[in-house]
């Protein structure tokens, strides 16, 4: 089994659910009492978050770089970042490093083209949903039609992942608000919904919604797992 290393915190909140995704994949390859092999870095969002809504990006990609270089001297022979919205810099961190790193729009793309999905939402933080980054390595590299709620809908999408879900605030009234945006973009078009911030699905499930849900923080875990077990 490969090492896999990860870039955690931001927040932890979603950082817990890939440790568990992680050890329960392996789990299910390998059986009796196999768990995952991680060398974690865990960095203060509080720091990034920062950072991110002064436009600082370069500053963010400086820590997060540093974080790598830790991470591969630790011995992980690959690497996730456990967020959607920082690969905005991923490029970034990629070049300070040797080691790979496992793209969480590439494993999101590949499984969406596996299931022959055209045509899909995007939800985010407003960085992931608003810029391009994101939406046209999926365009560019898996041809899909991409997306977003209008901006009054991303208002709301983008403040209750900062102040509720990387707080670990659960509310069924954003929820609600949640589930209805998913049911609009699917009025318009889109055959599923990518989950596009490690958080979201800490509050929308698949049985919530008959929308098929494409949830980038477990479809990231599990990408790795295969990757680990290649
Ligand atoms: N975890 C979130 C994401 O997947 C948002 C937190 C962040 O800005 O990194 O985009």
């Amino acid at each position: 089994m490969k090492t896999i290393g990860l870039l955690g915190g931001m927040s932890w909140e979603s950082t817990a659910s890939y440790y568990s995704a992680l050890n329960q994949g392996i789990k299910n390859a390998l059986g009796g009492l196999h768990s995952a092999k991680i060398n974690m870095v865990s960095v203060d969002f509080a720091e990034i978050e920062q950072l991110q809504h002064a436009g600082d990006w370069q500053a963010t990609a400086e820590i997060l770089s540093q974080a790598a270089l830790s991470v591969e001297a630790s011995g992980a022979d690959g690497l996730l970042i456990c967020t959607n919205t920082m690969h905005k810099v991923a490029d970034k961190i990629q070049a300070a490093i040797h080691i790979p790193v496992l793209h969480i729009a590439d494993a999101t793309g590949q499984l969406l083209q596996a299931n022959g999905i055209t045509k899909v939402g995007l939800l985010g933080t407003r960085f992931t949903m608003a810029e391009d980054f994101y939406k046209v390595r999926l365009t560019d590299q898996f041809a899909m039609q991409v997306m977003v709620p209008n901006e009054s809908q991303q208002a709301i999408i983008h403040h209750v992942i900062y102040d509720e879900l990387c707080r670990g605030e659960i509310r069924s009234v954003s929820r609600q608000q949640y589930l209805e945006i998913i049911d609009d973009l699917h009025q318009q078009g889109a055959q599923a919904v990518i989950l596009g911030c490690t958080e979201i699905a800490l509050l929308v499930k698949q049985t919530d919604t008959n929308v098929p849900l494409y949830d980038t923080t477990s479809i990231h875990a599990q990408r790795a797992v295969q990757w680990m077990l290649s």
